[in-house]
């Protein structure tokens, strides 16, 4: 048998054979969602009553969802967490942020706000992939060697979705009580667990846990980042348009967004905010995905030929699994058998390099389907050996 004729029999494959980090599994009743209730709203004026009730559908099921403390508010715009980076660079940090990073996407924001001119050369605390960090100043005093370690943000991010490691949410011990604690929660948010009262922003974009597609960016935000938004407009600071915070906030605040959106967007993420919250809210999609992460995490301790990367059981994510795998596997391999019968984007984050699988559990994924994933690797293992 070669690899490229490997045929995983039928009753083996999972039901849905889309596991990838992002962009993630789309379940077909939001899908058909855009066909019924939806058509209407697809192709209508984003200024007008229909676009606008769903973006407010949007901020009272998030509100829900995450059972938002009064004051904070659900900010929304164009350009996905990639520009909320820039947003941020130029709309919360004051003079100088820190950041924990432990991969690709904490790294990513880390650049864009130690490289932004207006701003001081950011702290960073990095650490390797597969382990997490939080930038305390305690843990910054030490990595940088430098006993002035102020900050007035803190950010990293709650799931590193290329390396499948996850933090608890907590304020840092030691920081200023005006300090901002900005949260990457673009592929956590709504499958692990967060107390929103420790961060003051949050802030995601729809296309991993939320279940929807790319190219909005939310931010659930305290009164305190408010007044941060609004003390750095006033400063005069130049601030491009579609980077505004403050524009997005008073856009938001009337369930609109400062340009178009993309509408099929906003309903697709609606619908997965309101099946979330009709099951059980947070709760029970955070214990839907332990569960399902703990499949692939019992599999890969049990195997001879893989464990899990991350080796501190603290460490691994709920929501996206990484399995490295023994020389004697080639999981490129097994991810292009896979791709063959239909089983899609379990390759590894592309940088990080590894002889590996990344396998998203988010909450849109059925644990059965996972469970016939797992079985499915072990029968492409088994014919290739
Ligand atoms: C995917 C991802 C991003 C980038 O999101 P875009 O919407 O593509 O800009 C940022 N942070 C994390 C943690 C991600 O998983």
């Amino acid at each position: 048998m070669t690899a490229t004729n490997i045929e995983i029999p039928d009753e083996l494959l999972p039901a849905d054979g889309r596991f990838g980090a992002g962009p993630a599994r789309i379940r077909k009743a939001q899908i058909e969602a855009l066909n019924s209730a939806a058509a209407d709203v697809l192709g209508t004026s984003h200024r007008q009553a229909p676009v606008k009730n769903l973006v407010g559908r949007i901020r009272t099921g998030l509100a829900e969802l995450f059972n938002l403390p009064s004051g904070y508010e659900v900010v929304l715009g164009n350009g996905g967490s990639t520009a909320f980076w820039d947003v941020a660079a130029f709309g919360l940090v004051r003079e100088r942020a820190a950041h924990a990073t432990f991969g690709e996407f904490g790294q990513k924001f880390a650049k864009a706000t130690d490289e932004a001119p207006h701003l001081q050369d950011s702290l960073i605390l990095k650490a390797e992939p597969g382990t997490s960090a939080v930038p305390s100043p305690a843990a910054l005093a030490e990595a940088t060697g430098n006993s002035d370690v102020t900050a007035d943000v803190y950010a990293w991010p709650h799931n590193e979705t290329s390396t499948g490691v996850a933090t608890t949410i907590t304020r840092p011990e030691g920081i200023d009580e005006d300090s901002l604690v900005v949260i990457d929660a673009t592929s956590g948010a709504g499958g692990l667990p967060v107390d929103i009262t420790a961060t003051d922003v949050y802030y995601f974009a729809p296309q991993k846990n939320m279940g929807s597609d790319g190219g909005l960016w939310v931010a659930i935000m305290s009164p305190k980042a408010i007044a941060r938004a609004q003390e750095i407009k006033d400063s005069g600071r130049w601030i491009p348009a579609s980077l505004d915070l403050v524009t997005a906030i008073e856009n938001s605040r009337k369930d609109q967004t400062y340009n178009t959106p993309a509408v099929t967007t906003l309903v697709l993420l609606a619908e997965q905010i309101d099946w979330i919250n009709g099951n059980g809210g947070l709760e029970w999609a955070t214990a839907r995905t332990r569960e399902t992460s703990g499949f692939v995490y019992d599999w890969a301790d049990a195997a001879e030929v893989a464990h899990p990367f991350v080796e501190n059981p603290e460490d691994r994510s709920s929501v996206v699994t990484t399995i490295d795998f023994d020389d004697s596997v080639d999981a490129a391999l097994v991810a292009s058998v896979l791709r063959n019968n239909g089983i899609v984007d379990v390759e590894p984050y592309r940088k990080l390099g590894r002889n590996q699988l990344r396998i998203a559990t988010f909450v849109s994924v059925d644990p059965e389907d996972v469970k016939a994933l797992l079985a499915s690797i072990d029968f492409v293992i088994d014919a290739l050996a």
